[in-house]
């Protein structure tokens, strides 16, 4: 089999990682792919993910059996659909399912018609009527740009002034662009985040084991949001024995009403969930793999993954191919200082021999390139180095010594994930 990965992240490298380890697969490409991917044995092809153009030729010209776009971008714009016109397999979401994230509005309209517990909310096209809403409503409240505003588009308003300010900058300054077309304005919910996945074949829906991300930049949960800073699986919020009945309530009602308006949804469906005292909440979907969960969610399946994506384009999805290691597995992101503001690129790195040298650990690199045998950063995340431990501590431990061995001028990463769910697990 022949694979063509689209996208550049830990998400993508950790995919070609898993499919580079099964045996019917001959060729990986990563497009653009960074310099983890290229170490690891793919091919990496200068096509930038926007390009549906360059990947549709690519895939044709590489005589590709499967494409796995990562992040959200490409499955937005259509490359699925651009893919399956030219007969090429595609795991994503056409562009009418991919609106799930490409839209806050539409999202909330097919959760409203799946009847899928989430937070109550309004949408607005005038800053006008959003700014009478919050007055009505009082704070706290979260605005939301409709749009994809890579992460940024999300604003919690403890106060009314906050919210008033979020709607002037999404609809006024126009801080997202079209994103901010319109605003969504929606309860503030309370409770614990959970990210809950499921492969999805159109029809059915098998869950993933649960992992838990940490958003903000700094420890304690504190500082502005990021891609990501680090996640680990299982999450003990959210066990195995309820991932089957959290697919019935926030995943199964989705895929039937997109099956209903002739869009059976294929592809990685991503309930970020907020574990509320009434019970789950669905805060948004994603329709790709989270990054990082995607690391340490992969480092724990077992199974042959591209024949299981595969199977689920042809809309038979095989819930008996896809095992687990009973292990939890732990990411830490290490990122250039001042990310997710200015940072410097072009960092040097060097440990990651030494830090694969010991026993289960895998890092993956976000933002890197291989320049004449040297990798150098590109990007703020710059790593994720994952491992696997017989327990949660364990894992953490790990993950934390592996760390040490690596060497980047101005790094930084957090030095509580894992945290929360030790403290649950008492
Ligand atoms: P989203 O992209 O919609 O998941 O929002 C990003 C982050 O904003 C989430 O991970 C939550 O931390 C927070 N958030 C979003 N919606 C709500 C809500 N209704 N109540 C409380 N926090 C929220």
């Amino acid at each position: 089999m022949r694979i063509l990965v689209i996208g550049s992240g830990g998400r993508e490298h950790a995919l070609v990682w898993k499919f580079l380890q099964s045996p019917q697969v001959s060729v990986v490409l990563a497009a653009p792919g960074n310099g983890g991917t290229a170490r690891d044995g793919a091919r990496n092809v200068p096509v930038a993910v926007d390009d549906l153009d360059g990947l549709v030729a690519l895939a044709q010209a590489e005589h590709i059996d499967l494409v796995v776009p990562g992040p959200e971008l490409p499955l937005t714009l259509g490359i699925t659909d651009r893919m399956r016109a030219a007969g090429i397999p595609c795991f994503g979401p056409d562009a009418y399912g991919a609106r799930l994230e490409g839209s806050k509005a539409f999202a909330k309209e097919i959760m409203r018609r799946a009847q899928v517990p989430t937070a109550q909310s309004a949408v607005f096209d005038d800053a006008a009527a959003a700014r009478e809403h919050i007055r009505r409503m009082g704070a706290p409240l979260v605005v939301k740009a409709d749009g994809l505003a890579a992460g940024k588009g999300v604003i919690v308003a403890q106060t009314e002034d906050e919210a008033l300010h979020a709607v002037d900058e999404i609809m006024g300054q126009r801080a997202f662009g079209d994103a901010g077309n319109l605003v969504v304005i929606e309860e503030c919910l309370v409770g614990e985040e959970a990210s809950f996945l499921c492969l999805c074949d159109g029809e059915r829906a098998l869950p993933l084991p649960s992992a838990q991300d940490h958003k903000r930049v700094y420890d304690g949960d504190a500082g502005p949001n990021t891609g990501g800073m680090g996640a680990y699986s299982p999450a003990p919020i959210l066990p195995d024995d309820q991932l089957e009945a959290m697919a019935e309530a926030t995943v199964r009602p989705i895929l039937r009403t997109l099956a209903k308006d002739g869009h059976p949804f294929v592809g990685v469906l991503y309930a970020g969930l907020m574990l509320t005292a009434q019970g789950p909440k669905v805060l948004e979907y994603n329709v790709r793999f989270g990054d990082p969960e995607c690391q340490p969610l992969l480092m724990r399946l077992t199974g042959d993954l591209p024949a299981i994506m595969l199977g689920a384009v042809r809309g038979r999805l095989n819930p008996a191919a896809l095992g687990q290691k009973p292990q939890t597995a732990l990411g830490v992101v290490l990122t250039a200082k001042g990310y997710p503001g200015a940072y410097p690129k072009g960092l040097p790195i060097t440990g990651i021999a030494e830090a694969e040298a010991l026993p289960q650990v895998k890092v993956f690199h976000s933002g890197t390139s291989l320049k004449e045998g040297q990798l150098l950063s590109t990007g703020g995340r710059v790593l994720c180095v994952t491992a696997l431990g017989d327990d949660l501590a364990q894992a953490q431990k790990a993950a934390y010594a592996a760390v040490e061995r690596i060497h980047m001028p101005d790094s930084f990463c957090r030095r509580d994930i894992g945290d929360k769910g030790l403290r649950r697990l008492g």
